[in-house]
């Protein structure tokens, strides 16, 4: 025989807090609080097996249930002293719906089930409180008649207001016993009139009806909605809870409240929450009257406090608090009622918070003993910890919205509203804090990004060029702002009527998307403190490392500051835009010879050089991978035709050579065109003198500070064993002649970014040539999916949104596709060279989900944007501790 009914409370306690997937997340947990001594109201629960059952025999109910039911039922009212239907002593009970987790759209609450006409004289008489009594039955029927019989709740309130104006009253406390009877009179009139039924009597009857309409509400739109957004299968059903009412709402002794064990939005570790006194059930949420607070601490002089008001109940639920919170080890989100004086526990959960909230609670916790530092650390969700890296806006603030766009890179910022990348630079530069506004942006517009505190664009999605190198400079950005129109020539943005000029001041939530006009007040991030202890447990239970993606001192610096260990990429052609020396690269570019060539990088050599030299003295002996030069020349071109002139003119060049140069050099798709190691072997002298570069700053700061980096040379898009090789010869080739010319020598290691499937399936030849591996994962989910990440705009939120891709694949990587092809090349990269170094770079090296499946290849360090590195942090110390991997230094 299947057991269909548990229950709870009086002593029999037949669930626990496990069995959430059997007895729902409500259930479960009014069970395991009875069964810890706390005072439930006796009741029971139908398991998530019923409903399931339910629908699979065609809307029918197993044939043992009603005889389970009738048995649980005997249970409460022996437990109660009442029974179900007595004209006496009626037993009255809630009916809850409670699924596995917490889903709106299920069917909300009935109280007072089993009030009809004669129970409730009964009623009258146990409770001696007409008024309570009548009010009572109104308040089942309207709910009833809403909830489960589908009546229009206006139906009802037109009733209240109805006899309120006869009677020349305001306020729903003033009716009497004899006025709340007339309203039941109305009421079942007017359910009569609309089902075409009386209301029903039997409350055996109201009992199914309402059972059925809990799992019938499992179907209906807006749970199957939330179900599909949330990933919710629809078999795992809900549970029915049927529990003896308790009253909040017989007197001044009374009351119901809702609260959290600590602030859910601070964290702070005090008592927090709202109660009503004389109230029942909703009466807290529903804002009929204004809630007070639980601790005298919270009340305003207004304000009457639970503390104050009620010392005895209050007491007792501090205990509770603490009960709850020794007993799950987490904070609690928990409902109670208070019935003359005495105190009922009605609901406990963990409660949800906000990402400060998370991160002081995890670390209070763990300092009060409650939980230890490695639970501590698996507390805060990664992705939560990035809100606190950046400003935020003072919640409490002002604001004016003005459009709202897609939230792609978070942190707040304020500023003047600039429009072109130079201007952002020009003001920046004398001290203006500025909000980079542009339609979209290209690699061109870098060194305005880098001196906005802000972006916003008005084309573009998530992975656009903005998003992206927003996320990498962790500069806040809202991408795709479609609401807002931009007019450059005008200097001008408008949004619904509302003009902002250039030079008026705009603030931006790259955490929301939203757009405001005029300043916003903000709150400045805390690194250290909780953050910094968290930081700490994280590191000691991670195993891989974590580097940053980074090339200029700012970002090296910040970097370190987040805690990085290296810098896993350095992407030298940032350093090619720089207003210095874009001039020379151009030069380069538009020379037809080797020796023109050669001539223009002589130029661009001591520039490069003193980069490295400050990365590496900044960096101060942890490693520093470097790539050489990867994107295609033409991106280094102007190209509009005044900007060609303008740029030839500078340069002495002819316009019609520049102009020819620039077609010669534009390719149809330049993401597979002459780039990465191909311009390194077409072009040798480029990696020689980027090469030489590296090796003199190397030597140079050895000498100086006698500790050596230890460059890690990098050549993209290698497909084949043979351009490593070239390419590697070349460079060991520089290295011995700097050490002959400069008398010194350090270390260095030179291996390959592995970023094209056959690389990933050749990687057992390419790891002869090579000292380390690091996965470039950007080029290789392009190149796996043959896709184009700045055309999949047009179809990859639709493929999201279909289910067709889980994820966005540039976010989080691919474990099927390209996660098997990193697999391969880590194992064929080992099965050649056991101790090769193997890492990731690029945006999935930020990201916690990707940084899980990082671990299970067991790559050596992941590498990321600087803002992210705390977020990798945590997240590779979790991954570590999911695969039972990771090593508890903490203790
Ligand atoms: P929700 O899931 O919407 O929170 P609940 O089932 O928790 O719905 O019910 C909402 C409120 O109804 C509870 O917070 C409580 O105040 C009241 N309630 C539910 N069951 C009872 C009961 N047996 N006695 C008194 N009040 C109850
Ligand atoms: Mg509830
Ligand atoms: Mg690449």
């Amino acid at each position: 025989m299947t057991q269909w009914v548990y229950s709870f409370g009086a002593g029999h306690n037949e669930g626990r807090a496990e069995m959430r997937n059997l007895l729902g997340g409500k259930g479960a947990n009014l069970a395991e609080m009875a069964s810890i001594g706390l005072p439930v109201p006796p009741g029971f629960t139908i398991t998530t097996e019923v409903c399931t059952a339910y629908y699979a025999n065609g809307e029918r109910y197993p044939d043992d249930l009603d005889a389970q039911l009738r048995a649980g039922l005997a249970r409460i009212e022996a437990a109660v002293g009442n029974s179900f239907g007595d004209h006496h002593k009626p037993l009255l009970v809630s009916v809850r719906s409670g699924a596995r987790v917490s889903m709106p759209g299920m069917m909300d609450t009935v109280l007072n089930l089993g009030l009809n006409d004669a129970t409730v004289e009964g009623l009258v008489a146990a409770s001696g409180d007409a008024r309570f009594a009548w009010d009572s039955y109104r308040r089942f029927i309207q709910m009833y008649g809403s909830v489960v019989l589908g009546v229009d709740h206006h139906r009802f309130e037109e009733i209240i207001e109805h006899i309120k104006l006869d009677t020349g009253k305001n306020e729903d406390t003033e009716l009497t016993a004899a006025e709340w009877h007339r309203v039941v009179h109305g009421y079942k009139e007017m359910v009569q009139e609309v089902t075409g039924h009386p209301f029903p009597q039997d409350p055996w009857e109201q009992l199914w009806g309402a059972i059925t309409a809990v799992f019938g509400s499992w179907q209906n739109q807006r749970a199957v909605t939330y179900r599909r957004l949330n990933d919710i299968p629809a078999e795992w059903g809900t549970a029915v809870n049927v529990q003896a009412m308790v009253f909040g709402n017989m007197g001044e002794d009374c009351a119901t409240g809702v609260c959290f064990t600590r602030d859910p939005s601070t964290g702070e570790n005090i008592f927090y929450g709202e109660y009503l006194i004389n109230a029942q059930g909703e009466d807290v949420v529903a804002g009929i009257r204004t809630p007070q607070p639980m601790a005298q601490l919270k009340a305003k002089p207004d304000e009457r406090s639970m503390e104050l008001a009620m010392p005895k109940a209050y007491a007792e639920l501090v205990e509770v608090r603490a009960t709850l919170e020794r007993h799950y080890r987490d904070m609690q989100d928990i409902e109670f009622t208070v019935q003359s004086n005495k105190l009922y526990m009605l609901q406990t959960r963990s409660g949800k918070r906000t990402a400060a909230a998370s991160l002081k609670i995890a670390v209070d916790m763990a300092r009060e003993g409650l939980i230890d530092n490695t639970e501590a650390v698996k507390r805060v969700n990664p992705a939560a910890l990035d809100q606190l890296l950046h400003p935020t806006l003072d919640p409490k603030a002002k604001r004016k919205v003005l459009a709202k766009g897609l939230p792609a890179s978070p942190g707040a910022a304020s500023g003047i509203v600039v429009f072109s990348a130079d201007e952002a630079e020009a003001r920046a530069q004398k001290g203006e804090s500025v909000i980079l506004v542009r339609i979209e942006t290209s690699p061109e517009d870098i060194h305005g990004m880098h001196a906005a505190k802000g972006i916003l664009t008005t084309r573009g999605g998530m992975t656009s060029h903005a998003a992206v190198v927003a996320r990498g400079m962790g500069r806040p950005c809202v991408a795709g702002c479609g609401g807002v129109s931009v007019d450059y020539s005008n200097q001008v943005l408008s949004s619904g009527g509302v003009q902002v000029r250039g030079g008026e001041i705009l603030t931006i939530d790259g955490g929301t998307g939203e757009v405001f006009v005029g300043p916003v007040a903000m709150i400045e991030p805390q690194l250290s403190g909780d953050f910094a202890t968290l930081m700490e447990w994280a590191d000691q239970v991670r195993r891989m490392k974590v580097r940053a993606n980074a090339e200029t001192p700012l970002d090296a610096e910040t970097a370190r500051k987040f805690g990085a260990e290296g810098i896993g990429l350095c992407r030298t052609e940032h350093m090619f835009f720089d207003p210095a020396r874009i001039g020379a690269v151009r030069q380069m570019i538009l020379a037809e010879t080797e020796q023109g060539r050669r001539a223009a990088l002589a130029r661009l050599l001591p520039f490069q050089r003193q980069d490295f030299i400050d990365l590496f003295g900044i960096m101060a002996g942890l490693p520093v991978t470097i790539r050489l030069l990867d994107p295609p020349l033409h991106e280094f071109l102007p190209h509009s035709d005044a900007e060609i002139a303008e740029v030839a003119t500078s340069l002495g060049a002819n316009v019609d050579d520049m102009r020819r140069r620039a077609q010669d050099l534009s390719e149809a798709n330049p993401m597979l065109g002459h780039r990465g190691c191909r311009l390194g072997i077409s072009y040798p002298e480029i990696y020689e003198m980027q090469a030489r570069a590296i090796f003199e700053a190397a030597c140079q700061i050895g000498k100086d500070t006698h500790k050596p980096p230890h460059p890690e040379i990098m050549i993209p898009l290698v497909a084949t064993r043979r351009e490593l090789e070239i390419t590697r010869a070349q460079i060991d080739r520089v290295a011995q002649e700097v050490f002959a010319e400069v008398g010194y020598h350090v270390e260095y290691s030179v291996g390959t970014m592995i970023e094209l499937p056959r690389a990933c399936l050749t990687a057992d030849a390419i790891a002869e040539a090579a000292d380390f591996f690091s996965f470039g994962t950007n080029d290789l989910t392009q190149t796996t999916f043959g896709l184009s990440r700045d055309d999949a705009g047009k179809f990859l939120p639709l493929y999201i949104e279909k289910g067709i891709f889980p994820k966005d694949p540039f976010v989080s990587i691919d474990p099927d596709g390209v996660g098997a092809l990193v697999r391969i090349a880590a194992e064929k990269g080992r099965g050649v060279k056991a101790d090769i170094k193997l890492g990731i770079c690029g945006e999935h090296g930020g990201d916690p989900s990707s940084i899980t499946f990082c671990e299970s290849v067991g790559l050596d360090y992941v590498s990321c944007s600087p803002y992210r590195v705390p977020v990798a942090r945590l997240a590779a110390a979790q991954a570590a501790l999911a695969s039972g991997g990771g090593v508890d230094r903490t203790a």
